[in-house]
């Protein structure tokens, strides 16, 4: 591309993680996007102020509607998600609250499946109940009872996740897409787990795609942040919500994302066929019970994600034969990945979920809502999948 910007062609994703939303040139001519870690933008006289007020100028104005390394992270990741436009989060919570307070309004319903994140869950059937908007929550993957659950002039919001955390269960983008345009509700889709290199929402008909941007897009465990993808009029809309509530991407993080960003595809694709390998051989022994990994042909997701995805993701869960107490010991003994909480990152984590996001329940409340003590979640970060693998052959064996 020369300094005119050159001709227009779609880019592939590897090129689009590097240079795509950079603006040639950059301040200072610097090659990498600088940190604007500034609170507020300077008006040269009342003039300009004004002319900027009557809506004729577009510039930065306050920190809290917008910064220009933000910018830049935004549009990023609109160009690889095949985005008109994105708006950018301190945190994916922050995305997923100030999109639902920007489209909600007293007396509203929203339709949600099952496997969404708990936070997402508690978000809408805790708080936003308490201001008259009522959820109801469907089995993910029973498209008949999402259907049923839309209530006519009411229902205003359809969100779901694929694949899911933490048992990678996959919906059907198209078929979703599909009831909300019959519905004329807005279709929202957490796509956290599959990153725009695996999966891309918008080209099935959904409307707004929402990341936390602290998994994979940022993909070091080193940052917070969110970003929600759409059309422009929609963005815009939720952009003014962000800029009342204020849970903005700041400049220093919006760095670390563009940074982390340009590595996508690359890290991506590794994750892939780690994690692949790591579900095959898992599958294989005989101390699991069981493997949840939508890349396994066994996984009732497999054929709707086979042709809704380029990849099939960086976390495999699986159970152990055996109980707590078992379970937690095959953790212990694992050497390379670390229990923490997070997932997409380059270093390997691993988690019990019964003793992480589940640990004030019982294990019969647990079983309830599906979540069995005996289920181990595995993020694969760049390690060498040999050391991995075995790492947890290692594991299995001592134990
Ligand atoms: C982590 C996560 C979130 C929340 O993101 P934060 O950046 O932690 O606020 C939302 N959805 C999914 C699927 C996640 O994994």
């Amino acid at each position: 591309m020369n300094a005119a910007g050159g001709p227009k062609r779609p880019r592939r994703p590897l090129t689009d993680a590097v240079h795509g939303g950079e603006k040639r040139p950059r301040p200072g001519h610097s090659i990498t996007t600088p940190i604007f870690q500034t609170a507020t933008y300077v008006f040269r006289d009342t003039a300009e102020l004004v002319d900027y007020m009557s809506g004729n100028a577009e510039r930065e104005e306050y920190g809290r509607y917008g910064n220009p390394t933000q910018r830049v992270a935004e549009q990023k990741c609109a160009a690889l998600e095949g985005a008109e436009a994105g708006l950018g989060f301190a945190s994916g919570m922050a995305a997923v609250t100030t999109t639902l307070l920007a489209i909600l309004s007293q007396g509203q319903h929203v339709v949600m499946t099952d496997d969404c994140y708990r936070r997402t869950r508690q978000f809408c059937a805790g708080m936003l109940a308490r201001f008259g908007v009522e959820t109801t929550i469907v089995p993910t993957g029973d498209y008949d009872a999402l259907e049923a659950a839309i209530v006519p002039r009411k229902t205003r919001v359809l969100i779901s996740e694929s694949p899911t955390n933490p048992y990678m269960k996959v919906v059907d983008l198209g078929r979703v897409a599909e009831i909300g345009r019959q519905h004329r509700l807005t279709t929202i889709i957490d796509s956290t787990f599959a990153t725009p290199v695996n999966q891309r929402p918008i080209e099935h008909g959904i409307d707004l795609v929402l990341h936390s941007a602290t998994k994979y897009m940022g993909g070091h465990n080193d940052v917070l942040g969110g970003v929600i993808l759409g059309r422009r009029e929609m963005i815009e809309g939720i952009r003014q919500t962000q800029g009342v509530l204020g849970g903005i991407l700041d400049a220093h993080a919006a760095w670390l994302l563009i940074r982390g960003l340009k590595t996508l595809p690359l890290r991506v694709e590794h994750q892939n066929r780690s994690a692949q390998r790591i579900a095959e051989m898992l599958a294989a022994h005989p101390r699991v019970e069981r493997v949840h990994y939508c890349g396994l042909p066994s996984h009732p997701g497999h054929e709707i994600a086979r042709r809704q995805m380029t990849g099939f993701g960086g976390v495999v869960s699986f159970e152990l034969r055996g109980g707590l107490e078992e379970t937690s010991r095959v953790v212990d003994a694992v050497r390379i990945p670390q229990i923490a909480p997070s997932l997409g990152g380059v270093e390997s984590l691993i988690e019990q979920p019964s003793l992480m996001s589940f640990f004030e329940l019982t294990t019969e409340e647990r079983l309830a809502i599906g979540i069995k003590d005996n289920l181990v979640r595995l993020s694969v970060g760049l390690e060498d999948p040999d050391d991995l693998v075995e790492d947890l052959q290692q594991a299995l064996r001592a134990t």
